[in-house]
């Protein structure tokens, strides 16, 4: 039933279906539950500005906030839907809810107001031939009266109620009055006629429980969806969330593995993949770089001599000082054991020369004992203009054939 309620377009059956819903929790018992649909049913009605519904649903969200003692906001809402059924000429919805306010204000305080709304209640609905509302109307008067210890205005008004009743044949009206007759007879001491009015209101209520019980039932069965709906949704919410952790826990490996794919470990340099793809970009966009290549001279005996976590270290300072000594439009990668390029945004072979000299030079003057007494380290250098070649295996065989020329010339050169 709540699933069909997605389906239902017409705003006026949905706000009558919401409230009937809700009414039927307050009748039942659970007042919150029945909030949240008459809520529900008062928004549809007025985004769609209904204005009979509306009264309905007010007179309802009135009777639940009474119910839990929000005697005020309950007031209100009677006492809005009362003008807005007044204004609208709604006649059996001003009586209904005259009957509802009046008996309200005769108990809690107002009973002056009360008693006009009950009166006037009665009067309206006889005018416009509702039993049920005048019997019920003319039985809560008298039993606000009878509270009230005015028990002859009461039995009058009570026996008013179960004459209306009677008339029309109503389950409902007839077993009030008869309640309430049996306990004002006893009150007066009547007893006799005490107990004949109780043993109508007893046959009546058994009809009535039978009716209410099928109500229940209805109203159990729907307690039932409604629970296992906000199951599902707390469910699909779970799973959700885990989804979504799941999927950021995939998102940061996915970044990680790119971002391994493509760097150097020990450095944290550009790695021989990276460069490929850097220098077929240059490649691609046509402007003018070079190529450089570094070779550590004799790195061999520097893990010889210093062990291999020296050598480490010297790799890993290399790599600072040439990306000190290069510019950010420069990319610096380390494509080998002990062999570096670096990608060179100059526009010739002279200014290539300069940077490759400078990164020769820094080398060689590095204070490289810092790392071990006694070390000293040299660099090689390969430089190959981007307009050289057309193919990247050719450019890179060409720097590679300059760093052995540099190397054969006694190494610490620029080739
Ligand atoms: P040359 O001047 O001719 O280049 O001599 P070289 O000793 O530098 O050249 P060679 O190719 O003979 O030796 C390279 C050495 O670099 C051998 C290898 O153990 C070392 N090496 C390569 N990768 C690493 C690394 O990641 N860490 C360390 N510590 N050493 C490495
Ligand atoms: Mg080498
Ligand atoms: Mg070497």
């Amino acid at each position: 039933m709540l699933k069909q309620l997605d389906h239902v377009h017409s705003p006026t059956l949905k706000a009558v279906l919401l409230c009937d819903i809700g009414a039927n929790f307050n009748h039942f018992g659970t007042p919150h539950d029945a909030l949240t649909f008459l809520g529900q049913a008062l928004a549809v009605t007025v985004e769609h500005d209904l204005h009979f519904s509306r009264i309905l649903v007010r007179e309802n969200l009135g009777q639940t906030l009474l119910q839990l003692g929000r005697l005020e906001e309950g007031e209100h809402f009677l006492k809005e839907g009362l003008d807005e059924a007044v204004a609208g000429g709604y006649d059996r919805w001003e009586a209904y809810l005259r009957c509802t306010l009046g008996e309200h204000l005769a108990m809690t305080g107002d009973v002056q107001a009360g008693y006009e709304h009950l009166i006037r209640a009665t009067q309206v609905a006889q005018h416009v031939k509702d039993s049920y509302l005048a019997s019920t109307s003319a039985s809560t008067l008298g039993r606000a009266l009878r509270r009230l210890g005015q028990l002859e205005d009461a039995c009058h008004h009570l026996e008013m109620g179960l004459r209306i009743a009677q008339d029309a044949d109503l389950l409902g009206p007839c077993k009030l009055a008869h309640q309430e007759l049996s306990e004002l007879l006893a009150q007066q001491g009547n007893f006799e006629k005490a107990l004949r009015h109780f043993q109508q209101f007893h046959e009546l209520a058994m009809k009535v429980q039978l009716e209410e019980s099928r109500r229940h039932a209805q109203l159990l069965i729907l307690q039932q969806e409604l629970d296992r709906e906000r199951e599902q949704s707390e469910s699909h919410r779970q799973t959700n969330d885990e989804l979504r952790r799941a999927h950021s826990v995939m998102q940061r490996q996915a970044e990680e593995l790119t971002r391994l794919a493509s760097e150097d470990t020990l450095t944290g340099l550009a790695n021989r993949r990276q460069f490929m793809r850097d220098l077929a970009v240059k490649k691609a966009d046509g402007t003018s770089f070079a190529v450089t290549l570094i070779d550590v001279d004799h790195f061999k005996s520097v893990n010889d001599c210093f062990g291999h976590p020296v050598g480490d270290q010297v790799l890993i300072k290399l790599g600072q000082l040439f990306s000190q000594h290069t510019r950010a439009d420069d990319a610096v990668a380390r494509i080998g054991g002990e062999e570096f390029a670096v990608l060179l945004a100059v526009p010739d072979a002279v200014r290539a020369r300069e940077v490759a000299e400078r990164i020769r030079e820094a080398v060689a003057a590095h204070g490289w004992n810092e790392i071990a007494p006694e070390l000293a380290v040299t660099v090689s250098v390969g430089i190959v203009l981007g307009e050289e070649a057309e193919e990247q295996d050719n450019l890179l065989r060409l720097a590679d054939a300059r760093l052995y020329e540099a190397k054969q010339s006694g190494r610490n050169k620029v080739v």
